[in-house]
């Protein structure tokens, strides 16, 4: 029989992997020697230039891509397909517009043939708690990006995943919405101990809301430093991502995260 995972193993683990694409055009060598280690209730960014691999690296996490060389575990056992416990949220919030704001928080409970009286309870009960109560019955376009989005973590979490995959969900939001709403999801997702991985090209995003901010190299995405963000808090609890971005430390970690990523403006 397995052993069971204790609270020493990752809740997330990649040794050593490798993902190439094989396509018409040839090989493309997407990530190169990848180890990351994430422990569970963790809260961490990754964070490189567009290309890089950071996708794809969500991809091999939720199983939908299995790595060239190397293994991919999630509690301790290796990763073989798509997995419960993992939940995705993308950039895009996929909401079919044909389905009220209820029915499309329900849609991953539905996919996976889950209790679905049960589900749309739970459902209900996000939606409310994310201020979206009185949006049950409407459309999506009657929503704005943000209450979308906030839809789309609703559908996220309503099938209880332990592992939530964040692919830069704030892109497609404008400046104001982008930091409000950013705020709300860390403070969720860290209330709720869920295991978060960001995936972001924005360094301030990063810095605010993760507690580790992981670099991956251009392409072929390598890991190419690791920083703990700390911030002198109140009782070492961490200040909300607002407040961490008004904090002493944010500047000195947003510097020295903007000379590893190496941005040049292009041209
Ligand atoms: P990022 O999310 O950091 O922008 P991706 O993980 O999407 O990067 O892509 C990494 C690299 O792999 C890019 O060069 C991209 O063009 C390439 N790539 C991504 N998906 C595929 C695919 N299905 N087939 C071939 N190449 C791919
Ligand atoms: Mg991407």
């Amino acid at each position: 029989m397995a052993a069971p995972a204790s609270a020493a193993t990752p809740k997330v683990e990649l040794r050593n992997v490798n993902l190439r694409y094989f396509g018409l055009e040839g090989e493309t060598e997407a990530l190169k020697d990848v180890s990351i280690s994430i422990a569970p209730g963790e809260f961490v960014a990754i964070i490189g230039q567009s290309g890089c691999g950071k996708s794809t690296l969500l991809s091999l996490i939720s199983g939908i891509l299995m790595p060239t060389d190397g293994t991919v575990l999630l509690d301790g056992k290796p990763v073989t397909g798509p997995s419960r416990k993992v939940g995705y949220m993308l950039q895009q919030d996929y909401l079919f517009e044909w389905r009220t704001i209820l029915e499309n928080a329900v849609l991953g409970a539905e996919i996976q043939g889950a209790d679905m009286a049960k589900a749309r309870e739970r459902a209900a009960a996000l939606l409310t708690r994310y201020g979206l109560g009185q949006f049950l019955r409407h459309l999506p376009r009657q929503l704005s990006g943000g209450m979308r989005q906030r839809v789309a973590l609703a559908r996220t979490l309503c099938t209880e995943p332990d592992v939530v995959l964040l692919d830069e969900p704030f892109a497609a939001l404008d400046s104001q919405t982008r930091l409000a709403l950013s705020d709300e999801i860390a403070v969720i997702l860290r209330r709720e101990k869920k295991t978060a991985i960001l995936v972001t090209h924005d360094i301030g995003e990063a810095v605010s809301m993760a507690e580790r901010v992981i670099v991956l190299s251009r392409r072929p995405g390598r890991v190419k430093s690791d920083h703990a963000i700390r911030f002198a808090g109140a009782h070492g609890t961490r200040p909300t991502p607002l407040a961490a971005r008004n904090s002493a430390e944010f500047n000195g970690y947003f510097n020295a995260l903007w000379q590893e990523l190496e941005v040049h403006v292009e041209g």
